[in-house]
This record gives structure tokens, C-alpha cells and sequence, in this order.
């Protein structure tokens, strides 16, 4: 009986490990994902939910109907359906990328020395978290941390830290991207309250010098414009080991790639940031622009575009479309199926 078995056994045992290998590496296919993707487009097209950010009055200004959505793959298959043409400024989503860069420069370390990788449990422009730990116990995708990131990127004059920011950024998204003047002009005369924060931190030692030049920065890595391929284009980077599969460079070091995704696990979405991870595992990322990122590693960088926004500060349609379309192609990369 157990010899007669046997075969029976390897048999089983060699579907597993196959079923295994498929499960790695099985590449999405077309149909599956232009369907996923049409699916969520519809489903939340007409949802009247949310609203446009207004403390930036530029933003409040935005076409509320602006809606599209992009995918793009490791191999370099890119998907889209809906409003792909139209731009938004990139806010908070940059806040990633700059975070990168400083971790290429100065060790991935640096951050998390200087302000901590830890969620704050805060709005992302809460001087409350700075007070609670003096700026430490905090985290480069939130104000505080971010403008503090910014100030820590190398250079001898602004001209030199922006030229070397925005590079970065167009690495990302394989294109040259520009500054929304009217954005960027709207923020800087508005964002007294990132001006504070920036001073607290330099009050606490986080921010070495010149917090009022790194407020100025910031503001104007925020301005940039994208729209919803360019930010996919920027999630597949960092899906594809920070490795642009559009243009094969390799934009960031791959060792800091799994610590960057970290980060927006845990922060990327604000105070919603477990929620959102909740239902679906993935790290992304939000702005207040109307934009979110999120990346499946080694299966799918994602993105939404459209304004209007949930009392956290996230994209309404942005995260339902992705949470779905990413359940639909497996992209939690906490669900396994059982070996055996
Ligand atoms: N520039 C915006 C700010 O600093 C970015 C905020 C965001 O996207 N959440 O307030």
C-alpha cells in the first residue's frame, strides 16, 4: 500500500512545488488586468464622495472629475483606463522620493536616526506629534519628517538641492516633470503651519539650518505635476527593486528599496495608514492632490488620480479603485495559498 502510494506522493508533492513556482512568477496577464481595471473605473466613477483639499486655495480649484487610472508591470506593460492625461500636483507623494534620496546620499540610517520611522498616529501636519517626542518617534511621510528629509538633501545653493530633487523625481517617472507655478505660489503663501513645523524641528535639532529655505523646498517638490502613468511609472520603480522598468535604470539602491516600502506601510496613508494596510497589504502612498500610489513588489506599481478626498486627507475613489483592482490580481503580498 505505501509503495503503491509513493508515486501518488511525488506526484502531489512535485504539483505543489509547481503550483508554488506558478504562484511566484506567473506574470499578470492582459485580459485580467484591463478588466480589473475597467471594473474599478466604473464601479466608482459616479460616487460623489469626499472633497478637494482647500487649505492649499489652488487645489480647491482642481476639476473634482478628474479620474484615471494606471498600471504598470516590472516587465514594463503599462495599463490605463479613464484620465490619464490630465495633471495634479504630486503633495505628499513626493515626500516617498525625496525620502529615497536622502537614504541614497546619507545611509538609509539617516532617517531613520533623524525623526524615526514610526506612525504618528497624528494629521500629517500635526504639531501635536512634534511636541509629544520632540520630533523624534516620527516619520519622513508626514510634514514634520518630510520638510526635515528635504533639509537634509546635500548641496551648496537651493538651485542645486531642487536640480538634483526634481532629477531624482523624473528618474522615477522616466520623464522630464515640471512645477505647478500656481500650486506652488498658493502653498507658499498659505503654508504657515509647515513654516511652524519646521521651525519646531530645527527648535529640536532635526532640521540642521535654514528651516525656512527647507519649507521653500518642500513646497515646491509638492508643486510637481504628474499625472496617473507617471505616478505608476514611479510606483513600478519601486516595485521592480527601484530598477524604472520603462527606461531600465536603476534609480535607487535596491538594498533601500524594502525599507522605503516599509515606511509606507506604516505611514503612507497618514493616520489611516493601518486601515488601509488592513485591507489590502500594500504600501502606497497618498496625496493631497488627489493621487495614491501603491506597489505589489515584483508584480505591479498602481496609481489614482482624483481629488476629492476623506477627512484623513486620502483620495475617496483613489483608494476603493485600487483596493479592488488589487484584490483582483492577488497584489496582497500577505495572502498565500497554503503549500500543502
Ligand atoms: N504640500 C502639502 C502640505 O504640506 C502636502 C500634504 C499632503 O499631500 N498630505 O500640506
Amino acid at each position: 500500500m505505501v509503495f503503491l502510494n509513493l508515486p501518488k506522493i511525488a506526484m502531489a508533492v512535485a504539483a505543489g512545488i509547481f503550483a508554488v513556482a506558478l504562484q511566484a512568477a506567473e506574470p499578470l496577464g492582459k485580459a485580467e488586468v484591463e478588466s480589473a481595471l475597467n471594473a474599478a473605473y466604473a464601479k466608482y466613477k459616479t460616487l460623489q464622495e469626499g472633497a478637494n483639499a482647500d487649505y492649499i486655495p489652488a487645489l480647491a480649484k482642481v476639476d473634482p472629475d478628474i479620474y484615471g487610472i494606471a498600471l504598470v508591470t516590472p516587465d514594463g506593460k503599462i495599463y490605463t483606463t479613464g484620465d490619464v492625461k490630465s495633471e495634479v500636483s504630486i503633495q505628499s507623494i513626493s515626500k516617498v522620493f525625496t525620502m529615497a534620496l536622502v537614504m541614497e546620499e546619507s545611509g538609509p540610517g539617516s532617517i531613520y536616526d533623524n525623526m524615526g520611522v514610526d506612525a504618528t498616529g497624528q494629521v500629517f501636519n500635526s504639531i501635536v506629534a512634534v511636541e509629544q517626542y520632540k520630533g523624534a518617534e516620527m516619520n519622513p511621510l508626514v510634514n514634520a519628517g518630510a520638510i526635515t528629509a528635504t533639509s537634509m538633501v546635500k548641496g551648496s545653493s537651493r538651485e542645486e538641492i531642487w536640480e538634483k530633487i526634481l532629477q531624482y523625481y523624473n528618474d522615477f517617472a522616466g520623464r522630464e516633470l515640471s512645477v505647478n507655478k500656481e500650486v506652488f505660489d498658493s502653498e507658499a503663501a498659505t503654508n504657515q503651519r509647515n513654516q511652524a513645523i519646521a521651525q519646531l524641528m530645527y527648535a529640536y535639532g532635526h532640521i540642521k539650518d535654514n528651516p525656512a529655505r527647507a519649507t521653500d523646498i518642500y513646497t515646491e517638490q509638492c508643486s510637481v505635476n504628474v499625472n496617473a502613468k507617471d505616478l505608476a511609472v514611479m510606483a513600478v520603480t519601486l516595485a521592480n527593486g527601484g530598477r524604472n522598468p520603462l527606461t531600465g535604470k536603476q534609480v535607487m539602491k535596491n538594498e533601500n528599496v524594502a525599507e522605503v516600502l516599509a515606511v509606507m506601510a506604516t505611514a503612507g496613508l497618514y493616520d489611516d495608514s493601518g486601515k488601509w494596510l488592513y485591507h489590502t497589504g500594500l504600501p502606497a502612498k497618498s496625496g493631497v492632490g488627489g493621487g495614491i500610489i501603491a506597489v505589489s513588489p515584483g508584480r505591479f506599481g498602481i496609481a489614482v488620480i482624483s481629488p476629492p478626498l476623506d477627512p484623513a486627507g486620502n483620495s475617496v475613489r483613489a483608494q476603493k479603485a485600487i483596493a479592488d483592482i488589487s484584490n483582483a490580481l492577488g497584489g496582497n503580498p500577505y495572502e498565500v495559498t497554503p503549500a500543502r
